[in-house]
């Protein structure tokens, strides 16, 4: 479904995004891990065409999306600083994405309910963004995020503000969801406990580049170097 080809992102000469390969497979939840700065969310917003590159390419279905702006691409993000819309109320923000869908508004209503018991926040419907502490708000930018049901959803640290219990419990259910819906997922995530639960694959990203793509087993059990073995927790 996705593959990155040399994906290459310079910031004042320095590459933050250095010649990456990735492939994604269609279904596939693929985690991507590595400590801060080291290119995480440049990576997702390279593939939802909010960062242009400076070589390489993005390839999506098997057409290069060089050029093709971010609403043409197809692909959901939920930012790790979650932008709500604070002038739209709860419902109106996870109704957003659902507008250019064309479904009716009795469909829209009975979506943005479902999607709000999902995230554990039944009846926040007519609140405003305002009102909600910041894990309450990072739900609703996942519920707006899910809403269209894209085909290739990313996710930029979509649990960080959550406590461990309600993390834990959202994991199983959004890999549920997933596999219902057969979204495909590439999620950052600080959090190693997620990643392993909800991935398929893990990706550990150091300086722009991919040190380990992997099964969470095949990470876990053997990593590749030092580095990997230190960020997973590992001492010696
Ligand atoms: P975190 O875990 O803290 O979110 P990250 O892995 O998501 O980190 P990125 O946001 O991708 O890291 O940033 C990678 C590097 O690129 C950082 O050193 C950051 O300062 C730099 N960077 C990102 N965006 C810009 C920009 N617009 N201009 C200059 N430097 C940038
Ligand atoms: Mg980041």
């Amino acid at each position: 479904l996705l593959s990155l080809e040399g994906a290459t992102v310079r910031f004042g000469g320095r590459p933050v995004l250095d010649a990456v390969d990735l492939d994604v497979a269609e279904h596939e939840i693929v985690c991507v891990l590595g400590p801060s700065g080291s290119g995480k969310s440049t990576l997702l917003r390279a593939v939802a065409g909010l960062q242009s590159l400076d070589a390489g390419r993005v390839v999506l279905d098997g057409r290069d999306q060089t050029g093709v702006p971010a609403h043409k691409r197809g692909v959901g993000l939920m930012f790790q600083d979650h932008q709500l819309f604070p002038q739209r109320d709860v419902g109106g923000n996870v109704a957003f994405g659902l507008r250019t869908r064309g479904e009716s508004k009795g469909q829209q209503v009975a979506r943005v309910r479902e999607l709000l018991d999902l995230v554990g926040l039944p009846g926040a419907h007519g609140r405003a963004v305002a009102s909600l502490s910041g894990g309450e708000q990072q739900r609703v930018a996942l519920a707006r995020a899910l809403a269209p049901r894209p085909r290739l959803l990313m996710l930029d640290e979509p649990l960080g503000q959550l406590d461990r219990s309600l993390r834990e419990r959202l994991v199983v259910e959004l890999r549920e969801l997933f596999g219902e819906l057969g979204t495909t997922v590439l999620a950052v995530t600080h959090d190693q406990g997620e990643a392993f639960a909800l991935a398929d694959r893990v990706v550990v990203m150091r300086d722009g580049r991919i040190a380990q793509s992997g099964t969470p087993l095949e990470v876990w059990q053997h990593p590749v170097d030092e580095f990997v073995a230190r960020f997973l927790g590992f001492d010696n």
